[in-house]
């Protein structure tokens, strides 16, 4: 029974007879696992506070040929997202934790993905604004799937979105310009919503602060990144509900005709 040791993100844990815990963790270099944490929820497990979602842990498990379950050995907490600066950024780690999970697959390597959620969980103990780090978290969450649409010109007509906005046409997977949606309404993207979005296409997470993002402008993105994850999971996370029903996040319109 060979041990592997890894780096990995905790995206959840959920009880398992008296004392035990599952864990579903994200490793750097074999893709998803779950995992059996022996004795974990024991007050002096040797597993304490390192199987909390998004923290960043160095751990060791079992694999056995043709089980599904691996076998934890050890976890030790490399970087913790409770050292978050704003207490409010706490409510957004099972949000970010629950989406990686959607759309990790199992046991296939995505490096990529574990960047994108070790990055993240920095950028929460540098002084940047939550929703701008949420905002680059579901641009690059979606970027990475492949399943952004693009940003800079309109597919139908090539005339460029920068100055005008965009609109969010669901049914064609795309963003188009005034012309050619002839919509009476405001842009579900305006021109701000959309220079955030090309700063954030080369900035690293921590330096979001640099990225001016007006509240109106990370609503529009907040409505149309709904719209597109609800789009390709078929349904709307769990923990995205929850921090709306927390007040103060979005208005509950999903953006797009
Ligand atoms: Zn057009």
């Amino acid at each position: 029974m060979p041990l592997y040791s890894a780096e990995a993100l905790v995206l959840r844990t959920y009880k398992l007879g008296e004392a035990d815990r599952i864990v579903v963790f994200l490793t750097r270099d074999r893709g998803k696992k779950r995992g059996v944490a022996k004795g974990a929820r024991r007050s002096r497990s040797r597993f304490a506070a390192a199987l909390e979602p998004l923290s960043r842990v160095h751990l060791a498990y079992f694999e056995r040929e043709q089980r599904e379950l691996v076998s934890l050995n050890y976890a030790e907490l490399l970087r913790s997202p409770f050292r978050a600066v704003d207490p409010e950024a706490l409510a957004y780690v099972s949000y970010f934790a629950e989406l990686i999970d959607e759309w990790a697959p199992d046991a296939h390597a995505d490096e990529r993905l574990f960047r994108l959620g070790a990055a993240v969980v920095e950028a929460l103990e540098q002084p940047v604004p939550v929703d701008r780090v949420a905002r680059y978290f579901e641009y690059w969450l979606l970027r990475l799937q492949g399943v952004y649409p693009g940003v800079t010109v309109c597919p139908r007509c090539l005339a460029g979105l920068a100055d005008r906005g965009a609109w969010l046409v669901r049914a064609e997977h795309a963003l188009l310009c005034d012309r050619c949606t002839a919509s009476p309404e405001p842009p579900d993207l305006s021109p701000g919503a959309l220079a955030f979005l090309r700063a954030a296409a080369g900035l690293p997470p921590e330096r979001l602060g640099e990225a001016p993002l007006a509240v109106r402008a990370s609503r529009e993105l907040e409505a149309v990144h709904r719209s597109l994850i609800a789009l390709h999971l078929e349904r709307e996370p769990r923990s995205g509900r929850v921090l709306r029903e927390m007040g103060g996040v979005g208005d509950g319109r999903p953006a797009g005709g």
